[in-house]
């Protein structure tokens, strides 16, 4: 195996979730997002340590995602969260995926062929109330809900909505976030007045379930908060969550260089005194952004070190010092869970970018490694 590998604690994960469980008002389905293969984290390994932790749903972005996750025998409820082409819509039946519906014309089309099919879709209608990505306008939730109970091969399982700023602290961000909810609550009673039943209410990601607790309703769907990150640095304290994934490598080469000696591409970084320079087999290749130097440091041992010079494509160097005990094949960590030395939150602030970012662009040329009870229960 590679150097360069994410390990992937599913005690750490499966913890996550029974702290978020543990908050939650009682009766709360949990969806966990598994959409670009669990934020890097492997969405197969991680959707059956959430289902044996709890989770009632799993979310995923596209079709295949949902596919794939099928044929790897999950029989649990997919909610599939982006819109999907007419196309798929066999495939979504089919494999016996929850798709969102947002307009009329799609209804129809899904009705037409669940009735060609012989069977009976579940749908969940999403209310744009402020995200404008999609759903429908708040007011027009009880007509469409009236066409969906109208389908007979169509069941309104659920409503949903997203927020836009539920992880902000900022004064205007929560009253925008208390106007998101105003509206949806609003759209759940128009259906309820019609006479339909709305199905399972949901609309809280990782920053309502820290900061909305009132927002709730009959599911939460946090996915960053599952993976152990906050979902913002206004919430970093909000749920003590621990990061699941650890991307470590290996040091394959010391070498010693003179004072002035410059290191990797266009030579933005000069030795000012002799020392001892460590490559790493880790570049922005495996998703190591090449932006996060200078200023990243590495684990080795109990200390940290500078990565010096440009990221390159498969391999980065670090500065060890001019008397060096590290060693060749010594273990580098990049970041992970304490004591690791940076988590991919301290690399999302010098990259700026957020944590998502980080996990999602470790790429599936590094080989993922999973520990804790649920992997030896494999
Ligand atoms: C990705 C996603 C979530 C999870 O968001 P987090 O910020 O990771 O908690 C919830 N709902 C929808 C619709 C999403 O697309």
């Amino acid at each position: 195996m590679r150097a360069t590998r994410a390990i992937i604690h599913l005690e750490n994960l499966q913890y996550n979730i029974g702290l978020i469980r543990e908050r939650l008002p009682k009766g709360t389905k949990l969806c966990v997002p598994v959409k670009a293969d669990a934020y890097g984290h492997g969405a197969l390994r991680v959707a059956v340590a959430a289902i044996r932790s709890g989770a009632h749903f799993l979310a995923v972005a596209s079709v295949q995602e949902g596919i794939d996750l099928r044929e790897a025998g999950i029989v649990a409820p997919i909610l599939s969260l982006s819109l999907p082409i007419p196309e798929e819509i066999p495939l979504i039946i089919e494999h016996e995926l929850t798709p969102l519906v947002v307009d009329g014309e799609f209804i129809h089309q899904l009705g037409e062929v669940a009735k060609l099919m012989g069977k009976k879709v579940p749908v969940h209608l999403k209310i744009d109330t402020g995200m404008s990505r999609i759903g429908c306008a708040p007011g027009q939730a009880a007509f469409l809900a009236k066409q969906i109970a109208q389908e007979k091969h169509l069941v309104l399982e659920g409503t949903a909505t997203h927020l836009a700023a539920a992880d902000s602290t900022a004064p205007q961000d929560i009253a925008f976030t208390r106007g998101q909810l105003a509206q949806f609550d609003r759209a759940l009673e128009e259906i309820r007045n019609e006479g339909i039943d709305p199905g399972i209410a949901h609309a809280a990601n990782s920053g309502a379930v820290c900061q909305y607790p009132e927002a709730a309703y009959g599911m939460v769907r946090p996915g960053i908060l599952i993976y152990g990150y906050p979902p913002s640095e206004d919430l970093k304290d909000c749920i003590p969550v621990k990061p699941v994934m650890e991307l470590e490598t290996r040091v394959v080469a010391i070498k010693k260089i003179e004072a002035g000696t410059a290191v990797s591409y266009n030579r933005t970084w000069t030795a000012p005194e002799d020392t001892y320079i460590a490559t790493l087999p880790v570049g922005y290749a495996d998703g190591l952004l090449r932006r996060l130097s200078p200023g990243m440091s590495v684990r080795i041992g109990d200390k940290r070190f500078p990565v010096v010079g440009r990221i390159c494509m498969d391999q980065c160097m670090v500065d060890i010092g001019p008397d060096p005990w590290v060693q060749r094949w010594d273990v580098a960590t990049i970041f992970g869970p304490e004591p690791c030395g940076e988590s991919a939150r301290d690399l999302a602030g010098l990259a700026d970018t957020i944590p998502y970012e980080i996990t999602c662009g470790i790429n599936r040329r590094v080989p993922r490694v999973y520990l804790g009870d649920e992997a030896r229960n494999w």
